[in-house]
């Protein structure tokens, strides 16, 4: 039977150790966190999202900022939004729920925001900063998985590793950070071929894909360590939508540990992008980013 991956639990623990520097930072007369959410229009989903950031935030004693705006918002009114949060000193942290509607550049909004403010890791210059393996923001996705694997395998040196994906904000940060661990990664996509064939050599699969069950038993080596990124939701007989990642979980009894859906990847998340917070804050009050670093 595979070691389960408690992300839950992980993510709780991750929220302590927030808490507890929020407190310390403001105890030594730091500033306190403060984490703006920008949302634009009303997707449900996002609403969804925004939500659960904005109790996160009160749950570890940041401040949260929200800014609602309509789905008519110009991109010229929203990009003046983002320039009075990159002004003010008591926003640490700015994120800006995605997808943003159609007539809204999102890339020009993103690049917007200031680097050492991108909480989310999207901005060019954190993305340079992690190729290149100097510091800055990273992701909160790619952030939770290598907690998780680091829960179970502390050394990833010189193991075999296939990520199944290639976005921006999942597959390629997370290439970079296994990469920077001196693993062996190999990154596969829709035009992969006999990926199968790939997964059956590795050590550990991250699976990004968004695609339900695409992983199977036979796809996996004996004693491999299995994150599943992907949250798919499908409609249950019962009325009720249930979320299924890319791993076929039920047939990973022979896998060394694997990650559920929900409760793995997903609650690491949110975490952090708190913990993201607080290191933004730590930085605006003139720690260098290798110190942030040690939360
Ligand atoms: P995306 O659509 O931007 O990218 C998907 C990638 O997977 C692409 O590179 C594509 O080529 C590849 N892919 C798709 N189908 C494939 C297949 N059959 N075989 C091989 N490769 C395939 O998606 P994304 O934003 O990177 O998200 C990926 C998944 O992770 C989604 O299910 C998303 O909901 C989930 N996600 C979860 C969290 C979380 O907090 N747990 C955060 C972000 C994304």
């Amino acid at each position: 039977m595979a070691e389960l991956i408690d992300g839950k639990a992980l993510a709780r623990t991750l929220d302590e150790r927030t808490r507890a520097d929020v407190a310390a930072l403001v105890a030594a007369g730091g500033p306190r966190p403060g984490l703006a959410v920008v949302l634009v229009g009303d997707d449900p989903a996002s609403q969804v999202y925004v939500r659960r950031k904005i109790k996160g935030c009160e749950a570890v004693g940041i401040t949260s900022f929200e800014r609602r705006l309509p789905a008519t918002t110009t991109e010229g009114e929203l990009m003046a939004v983002i320039a009075g949060l990159n002004a003010d000193p008591q926003v640490h942290g700015i994120l800006c729920q995605v997808p943003l509607p159609p007539h809204i550049d999102q890339g020009a909004v993103l690049d917007a925001i200031l680097p050492d403010k991108d909480v989310d890791g999207f901005h060019p210059v954190n993305v340079g900063r992690l190729s290149t393996g100097t510091g800055g923001i990273v992701p909160c996705t790619p952030l939770g998985v290598m907690m998780l694997l680091d829960s179970v395998l502390p050394d990833l040196k010189g193991l075999d590793v296939v990520v199944i994906g290639k976005s921006n904000i999942v597959g390629k940060p997370i290439a970079m950070l296994l990469l920077e661990r001196e693993a062996t990664v190999t990154v596969t996509h829709i035009h992969t071929k006999d990926l199968p064939q790939i997964t059956r050599k590795a050590d550990i699969i991250v699976a990004a894909a968004g695609s339900p069950e695409l992983v199977r038993g036979d796809w996996v080596k004996p004693g491999a360590v299995i994150i599943d990124v992907g949250i798919t939701r499908i409609a249950g007989e019962n009325g009720k939508d249930r979320l299924v990642g890319d791993v076929a979980f039920a047939e990973m009894d022979h896998a060394r540990a694997v990650t559920p859906v929900p409760g793995g990847v997903g609650p690491m998340t949110i975490a952090c992008l708190l913990s993201n917070t607080v290191k933004a804050a730590r930085v605006s009050a003139g720690e260098t980013v290798a110190e942030a670093e040690t939360l």
